[in-house]
């Protein structure tokens, strides 16, 4: 047994992890964007409650929508700001008394689809997280593909927005919580959606909404997913021509859209060289409990 996390810009997930894969116990709390304090809470509340279950020495893992330096351990994370530049390991370590160990949501993510989800069987496998943002992780083998800076798999990122095929009038170039100006993580996932929406129409809509319509067949949000996907489509199509991986399992909100996960599908199999015949783009089958099982798979290796 374990104590897992998967803490993203949204919600805190906190559960006990089997070794047979069994996710018990697990809360949901809001996360606590700006509150180191009640960021820690939560887990206090956790180790107070299962700790008498555990051994003493049984670490806590967690994925993290952010990026962790594997030199300081500090942490990248535009969107919990509590936890940005913070040595969050070792932070939470000195307040639980217990090892803490972070992965990247996205590497947690593929890891668990790989060896137990829809990338069963799977040598070369390419996993994205659609949430707030847009994240990445690669796995080769069996194994997760990583690198000391804590950036492998990080697609969304490196100014990649040109003119899109479908662009109406030209997308322009949007700033990144990563210093840079059009990287794909700018409009390729959810808050994208909604920066591409109101660029477009000068609506300020949810991007469940723009979804949403969009399968009701509203004009204005077939506008919007077309760019979308136009400008994703073509990213991941020259990724994976240059990776061949043989599945690309989506994660995060937006892949509760089949209708996206779909349309991503064929619009990146139409663009690449030598496209295979059959879904290369498919949507989870872990859900919700991929974070927390790759949390707890991570820490196995
Ligand atoms: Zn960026």
């Amino acid at each position: 047994l374990q104590i897992c996390a998967d803490v993203g810009g949204s919600f805190v997930d906190i559960a006990i992890v089997s070794d047979e894969a069994e996710v018990l116990h697990r809360a949901r709390s809001p996360t606590p964007i700006d509150d180191w304090d009640a960021f820690v809470a939560l887990f206090r509340e956790a180790q107070g409650r299962h700790g008498p279950l555990l051994p003493a020495a049984a670490a806590v893992s967690i994925s993290l929508a952010g990026l962790i330096d594997g030199a300081t351990g500090a942490i990248i994370s535009a969107n919990i700001r509590c936890l940005h530049g913070r040595a969050l390991a070792r932070d939470l370590e000195a307040a639980l008394g217990r090892p803490v160990l972070i992965n990247n949501d996205a590497d947690c993510f593929v890891l668990a689809e790989t060896r137990l989800g829809v990338a069963r069987g799977h040598t070369r496998v390419f996993g994205i997280v659609l949430g707030t943002g847009v994240g990445g992780g690669l796995v080769h083998d069996g194994r997760l593909v990583t690198s000391p800076e804590g950036v492998g798999g990080e697609w969304g990122h490196g100014p990649v927005v040109t003119k899109a095929r479908n662009d109406p009038a030209e997308t322009p170039y949007f700033q990144c919580g990563c210093g840079q100006w059009g990287c794909l993580d700018t409009v390729g996932a959810a808050r994208g959606i909604e920066r591409l929406h109101r660029y477009l129409h000068g609506l300020d809509l949810d991007s469940s909404s723009i979804t949403g319509a969009w399968e009701r067949d509203d004009p204005q949000a077939a506008e919007t997913m077309a760019l979308y996907l136009d400008i994703v489509s073509g990213a991941l199509a020259a990724l994976l021509n240059t990776y061949r991986a043989s599945i690309v399992p989506v994660g995060g909100g937006l892949a509760g859209s089949r209708r996206l996960v779909r349309e991503l599908d064929a619009h990146v199999r139409q663009r690449m060289l030598r496209p295979p015949a059959a879904p290369l783009i498919v949507g989870t089958a872990l859900g919700g409990r991929a974070g927390l099982l790759g949390a707890m798979l991570a820490v196995r290796g």
